[in-house]
């Protein structure tokens, strides 16, 4: 057994949630250890996928609205001091069905918070994106200065940065903490401890295992699978700018134009069956994929034929009702809890670990959105 160097913080957990919230904390000259089991933005990690949307319309739930904003400005800043950019600015196109409601929540939602959008009634989606069948749309909110961040590439960058401030970086599997209220140090599967002051456990759809007990029943990791479908030669249609990315919110079905030649994405929104992070099987699914095809078919035309060219499957992991959890361990008061993404959160990465490093430092009040009290352990999504 050995006892390493004492920390500020260790961060367990190399997802979007943990990079970020060591980033804000290594920024405030914190002294910051960052452990992950199996690496930065992994395949098995929510945050290892290609590409992640940030968009800023979130109905009437303006809070995620504002956050959503606040981590734009930030990650666009990541970007340009990057060298090929993490964030494409293709416009996020929000298409509502029968019912708009939804889509007029979040016209006035961003009116308030002065986020430039346009309302584009059907006759016009067809002019201007001929490409795209819509079928049942009645109309479509456009933000033309949203779009879609690299997501693996993004978090990688992220860490980063964060030791050029001074963070450490260890692949290592943490075991659950045991016995100590406060909680004086982890402890490694390889019998490594490394103490400090506090503790964030930013563990994805592993937060369950890590505290078995209290999130057991309040993380619900779901089965996610994605299909990229290539352009026919010479075809630019379904790239940006041609095609925005996209949400057909009657269908539960989002997807991007093709970047970086990956591929038009195409992913259903609706929770799949029950997964464990560590050994769902990575391969996509003959029924995912016959869903994938019939659907770009019906809503690409010219896609009717297009070839599956990439497959991802990843996991969800919802809180009950889609808010994010960020609280401090009812028994242990060093010790906090940050997760719950629940299919939304990469993008507010930023925020969330502003809001983390600020809580940490005493600076900030609890939003009671993401406490723990308010976390249930049957399934209800309210966010999207
Ligand atoms: C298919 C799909 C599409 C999505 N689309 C979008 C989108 O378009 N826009 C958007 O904003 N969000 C989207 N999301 C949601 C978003 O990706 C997640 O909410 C976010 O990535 C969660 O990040 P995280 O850091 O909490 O978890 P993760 O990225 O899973 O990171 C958790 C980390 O903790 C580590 N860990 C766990 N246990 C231990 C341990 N014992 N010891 C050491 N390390 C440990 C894991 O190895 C892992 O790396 C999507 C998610 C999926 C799956």
């Amino acid at each position: 057994m050995t006892t390493s160097t004492t920390y500020d913080v260790v961060v367990v957990g190399a997802g979007v949630f943990g990079v970020w919230t060591a980033w804000h904390l290594a920024n405030r000259k914190q002294r910051v250890l960052v452990v992950d089991s199996y690496g930065v933005a992994h395949s098995r990690a929510s945050s290892g996928g290609e590409s992640r949307i940030i968009r800023m319309s979130y109905g009437a739930d303006e809070i995620y609205t504002r956050w959503s904003q606040r981590s734009l400005a930030q990650w666009k800043e990541l970007s340009a001091a990057s060298g090929p950019p993490l964030f494409h600015p293709t416009g996020v196109l929000w298409l509502a069905g029968e019912d708009d409601t939804r889509l007029r929540e979040s016209a006035a939602t961003l009116k308030r918070c002065g986020i430039r959008h346009d309302v584009l009634e059907r006759a016009t989606l067809e002019e201007r994106f001929p490409q795209v069948s819509f079928a049942g749309v009645s109309r479509g909110l456009l933000e033309p200065e949203s779009g879609v961040l690299l997501a693996r590439r993004a978090v990688a960058s992220v860490l980063e940065e964060a030791t050029w401030r001074k963070a450490r970086f260890l692949i290592a599997h943490v075991l659950p903490p045991q016995g100590d209220k406060p909680l004086h140090y982890i402890e490694t599967a390889n019998g490594e401890r490394f103490s400090a002051r506090q503790f964030v456990f930013a563990c994805g759809a592993w937060l369950g295992k890590m505290f078995p007990e209290l999130l057991g029943p309040r993380i619900f990791p779901t089965r996610q699978e994605v299909f990229f479908f290539a352009s026919p030669p010479g075809d630019a249609r379904f790239s940006p700018p041609t095609l925005p990315t996209w949400f057909f919110q009657a269908d539960d079905v989002y997807g991007m134009p093709d970047i970086e030649a990956r591929g038009l994405k195409v992913a259903r929104d609706t929770h799949g069956e029950p997964v464990d992070p560590d050994t769902q099987s990575r391969l996509a699914s003959p029924e995912g994929a016959a869903w994938a095809r019939e659907y770009v078919a019906r809503r690409f035309p010219a896609l009717k034929d297009a070839p599956i060219v990439e497959t991802r499957v990843c996991q969800y992991e919802n809180t009950s009702n889609g808010d994010f959890l960020i609280d401090c361990h009812p028994d242990i008061p060093n010790v906090w809890l940050a997760g719950g993404g629940s299919g939304h959160g990469f993008k507010h990465g930023p925020a969330l670990g502003e809001y983390l490093a600020g809580r940490l430092c005493g600076e900030l009040p609890e939003e009671p959105r993401f406490s723990l009290a308010s976390k249930a352990t049957q399934q209800n999504r309210t966010v999207y």
